[in-house]
């Protein structure tokens, strides 16, 4: 490839490369669930060993009037589990990852990418390689989520004709060893990931260079550069025709495209201010925007470069894979990439979310003693005032509530995600005499006016629960609640939703479309007779939607065996990422440099 190098890198200094131990350990594990305890089913926080059989009135049961509401209780600190369990079988050919990403879960996750970077990092952990993330260290991440955080290289990074002083911290997260990227500069800086006070653009395209940077002054050589999403699209240009002509030649990369929607428009003298020669790029087989051709000014588009520079690019269903050769922007260097192109079915990190050993739900359950659940749902539905707070006496005060269906949203409320179809599930399950509890956020201002506008509409009647925030914990409990999990996105590159949904036994009702397409079948395609785990609908009208929600909720109330039966069933599906990790290990494998 032709080398557009122009920036200035003869003098990267490396400052200080002393470790300097910052933070101690922090004692977080103040509970450990050892492996011969996963499976006991248990009640209220922290009281191990207990069964559901026993000591419901041990729980406290929550009520909307409480001071702090039961999602914001302190919960017993995850033991993230072994990193390396013993019943993954390790690979022979081991390799040295590294993710390059702007999200991560749980300390820097937005949606689902921060779920997919932390999963497959610890399955390809688990199978024996060695794997880091990169991480911008934004200023909102709780530093006592991190153990072991040690300050690793000073060093500078290139910015716009200047070397920017940068830390690159090391710690430990979910025992995934990651590296943190601080600019001493404004970049990061703010409450949340996304959105601060400073040119998100110009902050990644630092981080993507930044990363490579600290490889090069540390002498960092992986197999493997696996960037994610736009916001490291500019990595691979900075790779091949930059770093490769310093000192880099190892590497290969590896790109994921978690969604399209997101291209990275960025103009050539911005592109510059990472130290590449913008206009080299500004052709229709490079990263020009194809959309912005014979305009003025044409404009570039990271994820498009990606794409091109990358060794091997992967999107996150094999359905998605389809709809973007056959449609949109992109799909043209798609077929030019089709040889390195590929579609894998993410997965989800079945240790974090696993009902059996879950910190955040009052009751833990699993497909064989599916009884907690029961509690999960009486739990929700008392502390949102959707149940009645009668004494809990016996089991059954628990059989009422659970006549009545109740559906969940877990989502960011954005135009992908059908907000026409949500606002109108509310209104469906009104009809229908069910419960609904919609958990989203909505970044732009429109939106949320309207979802407050619902909420204050709604929330103090006795069926729906429209709670514009982001909680990590009550998800957890609302998966656990729920007895549908509702997804009825316009398109959906993979969808985690309805896995996690699945794993806590929510039966899932979505739209057909990208990863959902790959993960549900309806109950009565007789076609997918062995698969059938949901119900599906294809239409973006209303009449669409109730054909799946009416059939779910008669299925539930008057097929209670069969429900229950599916339920069951669901709770077992293995959507891990021990199931699809081995595809991605088979790419690295591919394209890695073999000496
Ligand atoms: P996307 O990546 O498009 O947001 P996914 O379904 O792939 O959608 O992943 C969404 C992830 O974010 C899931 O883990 C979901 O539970 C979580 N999530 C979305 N909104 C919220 C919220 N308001 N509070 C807590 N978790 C949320």
């Amino acid at each position: 490839m032709e080398c557009a190098f122009t920036g200035k890198i003869s003098h990267p200094c490396l400052v200080n490369s002393s470790k300097v131990l910052l933070y101690r350990r922090k004692e977080m594990r103040t509970q450990r669930l050892y492996p011969s305890t996963r499976f006991k089913v248990q009640v209220g926080f922290g009281k191990q060993g207990s069964s559901t059989d026993v000591g419901l009135e041990k729980i406290v049961w929550p009520s909307p009037n409480d001071e702090i509401p039961f999602w914001k209780k302190n919960f017993p600190s995850w033991d993230t589990g072994p990193a390396v369990p013993v019943d993954i079988k390790k690979d022979s050919d081991l390799m040295h990852i590294i993710h390059v990403t702007a999200e991560m879960a749980p300390i820097a996750k937005v949606g689902g990418l921060g779920d997919v970077v932390t999963g497959l990092a610890r399955a390809c952990l688990s199978r024996g390689h060695s794997v880091e993330i990169m991480l911008p260290f934004y200023e909102c991440i709780q530093k006592q989520q991190i153990t072991d955080l040690v300050l690793l290289t000073n060093y500078n990074s290139y910015h716009d004709g200047n070397w920017i002083p940068t830390n690159a911290y090391r710690g430990i997260v979910s025992d995934i060893p990651v590296i943190f990227i601080e600019p001493s500069n404004h970049f990061f800086k703010g409450r949340q990931v996304y959105g601060g006070s400073y040119n998100e653009l110009e902050a990644y395209l630092f981080f993507s260079r930044a990363c490579l940077e600290w490889m090069q002054v540390t002498g960092t050589q992986p197999d493997i550069i696996h960037v994610h999403e736009w916001q490291t699209g500019a990595l691979p240009l900075l790779y091949w025709d930059m770093y490769t002509h310093l000192s880099l030649k190892k590497p290969r990369i590896v790109s994921t495209i978690h969604n399209m929607e997101h291209y990275g428009e960025c103009r050539q003298e911005q592109l510059s201010k990472c130290g590449l020669d913008g206009s080299i790029y500004a052709t229709t087989d490079k990263a020009v925007d194809d959309r912005t051709i014979g305009h003025n000014p044409e404009r570039l588009s990271l994820l498009k470069g990606g794409i091109v520079y990358s060794n091997a690019v992967v999107t996150v269903s094999p359905t998605y894979l389809k709809e973007t050769l056959n449609s949109g922007w992109l799909a043209s260097t798609l077929i030019r990439s089709r040889d390195k192109y590929f579609g894998i079915l993410n997965g989800i990190d079945a240790y974090m979310w696993n009902p059996a050993i879950d910190v955040f739900l009052p009751a833990k359950f699993h497909a064989e003693r599916p009884k907690g659940k029961k509690i999960c749902k009486y739990y929700v539905q008392r502390g949102l005032g959707l149940a009645p707070e009668s004494t809990v006496a016996g089991h059954q005060v628990l059989d009422k509530p659970q006549k009545v269906p109740l559906i969940v949203c877990i989502t960011r409320l954005v135009a992908q995600k059908g907000l026409h179809l949500i606002t109108h599930a509310i209104k469906r399950t009104e009809e229908l005499g069910g419960q609904i509890v919609v958990l989203g956020t909505a970044s732009d201002g429109r939106v949320q006016n309207e979802f407050e506008g619902l909420a204050n509409l709604h929330n103090q009647g006795p069926n729906v629960r429209i709670l514009l925030m982001y909680s990590e914990e009550l998800s957890h409990m609302l998966y656990a609640a729920a007895d549908m999990v509702l997804v009825p996105s316009i398109y959906e590159p993979c969808g985690l939703a309805q896995m996690l949904g699945m794993r806590y036994g929510a039966v899932p009702v979505v739209r057909k479309t990208g990863g959902l397409a790959d993960t549900v079948f309806d109950i009565d395609d007789q076609a997918n007779r062995d698969k059938a785990n949901g119900f599906t609908f294809e239409g973006i009208d209303e009449g669409s939607l109730n054909w799946a929600l009416d059939r779910a909720f008669a299925y539930y109330r008057e097929k209670p065996d069969e429900w229950n039966g599916i339920v069951q069933k669901i709770m077992k599906i293995d959507n891990s990422w021990n199931n699809t990790a081995g595809k991605y290990i088979e790419i690295y494998g591919s394209v890695r440099l073999k000496c």
